[in-house]
């Protein structure tokens, strides 16, 4: 057994979905673990941690943390991990996880493991195994000397255990004395869009250069409409204006592993790939039976995406009608 640290992540008063995998890891593995929350006004949210396996909640409710910077989150952590002495240290592979536990590492002068697909726990230590070469191979790594073992995991990798809301756990507040800042996120200004971010998604439908234009991806968005989905984009159809950086998957874009990625008109080059080759179920629709995309894909359909969407879409509303 553990003493596991899970840093949690939360925007806007919403947890999110890849804190509650990482805590239901570690607790499913018998380990203590405890939950670093930071913010402004999330006290609240303790309990919701509790229900996923969380022992005891150390929260940091300050106006200086509404907002993440990897100063003031550092600032705040360091002294809890000095304290706490944890084990092993986790934190999603999230844009904020990604800033943060390098910051971290560095600071404690101990090793980090990132994007990690898979943990096993042994004793007080800790196997992972993370895609390289573009996710064309998995390492396992293992820690060497003393400290804790720091991972971040890829979203979606673990699976979301079932609430448990008769649970509870120990809330233990933090003094923040943030002192001196050098710099300060002042204001947030979102994107319009309403969709769910594709690394967050249980679907993801992406679409490529093949799409032709922006507004052709109007037909992926009604058939994501109807089962929940994101809408991805290859770079191709990034790079032409069709969708905004953020859609992207790959290499240079995001890293998704949904339950279901449907890739319609992508070739499957390695750098797109690189971006959802865990997904659980691959299904691929391209002209072409020759596409590099059919070898990953667990489902292949050789076809016009223009006729084969349509379809697919007035059959999924049929499901879900019944
Ligand atoms: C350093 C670097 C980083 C990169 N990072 C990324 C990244 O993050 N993400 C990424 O995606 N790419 C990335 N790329 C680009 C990558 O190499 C490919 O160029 C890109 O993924 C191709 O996009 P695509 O599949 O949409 O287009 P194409 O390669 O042009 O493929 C279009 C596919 O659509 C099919 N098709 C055409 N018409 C239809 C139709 N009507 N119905 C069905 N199928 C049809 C074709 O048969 C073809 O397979 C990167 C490249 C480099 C060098």
């Amino acid at each position: 057994m553990s003493k596991v640290l899970v840093i949690a992540e939360q925007r806007d008063g919403r947890l999110k979905k890849s804190t509650f995998e990482l805590i239901g890891a570690s607790a499913a593995a018998g380990n203590e673990t405890h939950v670093a929350l930071l913010g402004e006004g999330i006290t609240g949210l303790a309990q919701e941690l509790a229900h996923y396996g969380a022992k005891k909640v150390h929260i940091a409710d300050h106006a200086g943390l509404k907002f993440y910077t990897s100063e003031a989150y550092s600032k705040v952590l360091f002294p809890l991990i000095q304290s706490l002495s944890p084990s092993v240290i986790m934190a999603s592979h999230t844009p904020t996880g990604r800033d943060l536990m390098p910051r971290l590492s560095a600071k404690l002068n101990v090793g980090l493991a990132s994007d990690c697909t898979q943990l096993a726990f042994e004793g007080d230590q800790i196997k992972v195994r993370r895609p390289v070469y573009a996710g064309k191979a998995t390492v396992e790594v293992e820690f060497l000397g003393s400290g804790p073992r720091m991972a971040t995991v890829r979203q979606n990798a673990l699976g979301v255990p079932k609430p448990d809301t008769s649970k509870t756990a120990e809330a233990a507040p933090i003094s923040v004395d943030l002192g001196k800042i050098a710099a300060q996120v002042t204001e947030v200004v979102k994107g319009t869009s309403a969709r769910p971010d594709v690394t967050e998604a249980a679907i993801v439908i992406s679409g490529g250069r093949s799409l032709k234009n922006a507004e052709n991806f109007k037909i992926l968005e009604e058939t994501a409409d109807v089962i929940g989905a994101a809408v991805g984009a290859s770079r191709a159809a990034v790079d032409a204006g069709f969708r905004p950086h953020r859609d992207q998957v790959g290499q240079t874009g995001k890293v998704v592993s949904p339950s279901l990625y449907i890739a319609c008109g992508i070739s499957g080059a390695i750098q797109h790939l690189a971006g959802m080759r865990t997904s659980k179920v691959i299904v691929a629709i391209n002209t072409d039976s020759e596409a590099p995309i059919f070898q990953l894909a667990d489902y292949g359909v050789v076809g016009d995406l223009f006729t084969i969407i349509p379809l697919l879409k007035e059959e999924l509303k049929k499901i879900k009608e019944h």
